[in-house]
């Protein structure tokens, strides 16, 4: 079997070998371009599958280039898949398969280590370091995690992960889901609305998709709710916040910190060395100015271990339609 691959980023590379070395009748040819009208040259006819992670919108030449090649599979390494023409696939018979879980771990160890920054004071312990102040005071004690709350807010994959790592510490963990599963009844008690959950919490970690009707769930009403020590983590989509609301409520002293993996804004900024001078957005600069903010670029994801497995997965699943099983992650057109 004969697989092209494009995109083949820095930080995959160990991955793809890795793939390789325990795949070896699969011939895998990588190319680090990206795949646009010119790279796609190097896609012929002895290709059985094609393996993108796509940032940039692929042309309509270039998908019927992959037709005309005779391959029936793309592959994404990546969940989401919203930057793909689903329409032409379907119109062209290539079946589309993604990664739907790589490692849940990976983001729900990311929201407990910034959870705990917060909670232990990291930001105001380094602060008196850096003035040389290594007094004992009561401003800088802490409370341990199992005399917390937390709430988990989107109980799924990731979620669930999440409330068992606070759990495992010893805190009450309480979740919201609009859909409950029997699988988070194990790990956590649920309540039934976010404005029950809310003001019950010390740590609220967020883990829900975003749709239309959780945008902006965390705005000014919701934050005049929250206990004013509460740290509210957001590892799921940036469009769960209202930003400006969430810093004016940190003014308010309403919540105690925040850390935010993704902000409803981050795309132009995100995965590229930025030059402040070019950061435009007014709210992007006063998140990365506070210290009560712990801000990253949309970057809970980025494990060893997830890196393997989006290569790994992707890969598979191209490899099982292409022996006509079933793939998890093949996307119905
Ligand atoms: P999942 O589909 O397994 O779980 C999502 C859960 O949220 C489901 O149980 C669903 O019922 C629930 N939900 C949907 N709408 C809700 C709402 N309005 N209120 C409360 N719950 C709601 O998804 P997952 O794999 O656990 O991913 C969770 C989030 O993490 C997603 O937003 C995803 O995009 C994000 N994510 C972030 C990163 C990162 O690097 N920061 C990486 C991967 C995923």
């Amino acid at each position: 079997m004969k697989i092209i691959l494009f995109n083949a980023r820095e930080d995959e590379k160990s991955a793809l070998k890795k793939y390789q070395d325990e795949n070896p009748t699969i011939q895998l040819d990588i190319y680090n371009e990206p795949l646009t009208s010119e790279s796609a040259q190097y896609i012929t006819n002895e290709y059985d599958a094609i393996c993108v992670s796509q940032v940039k919108e692929i042309p309509d030449e270039v998908y019927y280039k992959i037709s005309e090649a005779g391959i029936k599979v793309f592959a994404t390494r990546s969940a989401g898949f919203d930057m793909y023409k689903l329409d032409l696939l379907k119109k062209l018979g290539i079946r589309l398969v993604r990664v739907p879980v790589y490692s849940p771990n990976a983001i729900a160890e990311y929201a407990l280590s910034g959870a705990l920054y917060f909670s232990r004071n990291f930001d105001l312990i380094q602060n008196n370091v850096n003035n040389n102040d290594f007094r004992w005071q009561p401003s800088i004690t802490s409370d341990e995690v199992r005399t917390k709350t937390v709430g988990i807010i989107g109980t799924g994959n990731i979620g669930r992960v999440a409330a068992t790592l606070f759990k495992s510490l010893g805190a009450k963990v309480i979740g919201y889901d609009v859909y409950q599963n029997d699988a988070a009844k194990e790990i956590l008690t649920y309540v039934d609305t976010v404005e029950e959950l809310v003001p019950q919490c010390d740590i609220i970690s967020l883990h829900a998709p975003a749709t239309s009707e959780n945008y902006h769930l965390f705005n000014e009403e919701l934050f005049k709710k929250m206990k004013p020590n509460c740290i509210l983590v957001n590892t799921a989509r940036g469009s769960l916040v209202d930003t400006k609301a969430l810093l004016n409520a940190l003014d308010q002293k309403q919540l105690r910190a925040a850390v935010i993996d993704t902000y409803e804004f981050e795309g132009p900024y995100v995965n590229k060395l930025n030059n402040i001078e070019d950061i435009k957005d007014e709210v992007l600069l006063q998140l990365l100015k506070r210290n009560d903010i712990l801000y990253s670029p949309h970057i809970a994801f980025y494990t060893n271990t997830a890196i393997d497995n989006l290569v790994s997965i992707a890969l598979n699943g191209a490899i099982k339609i292409l022996n006509g099983e079933e793939a998890e992650g093949e996307v119905k057109l």
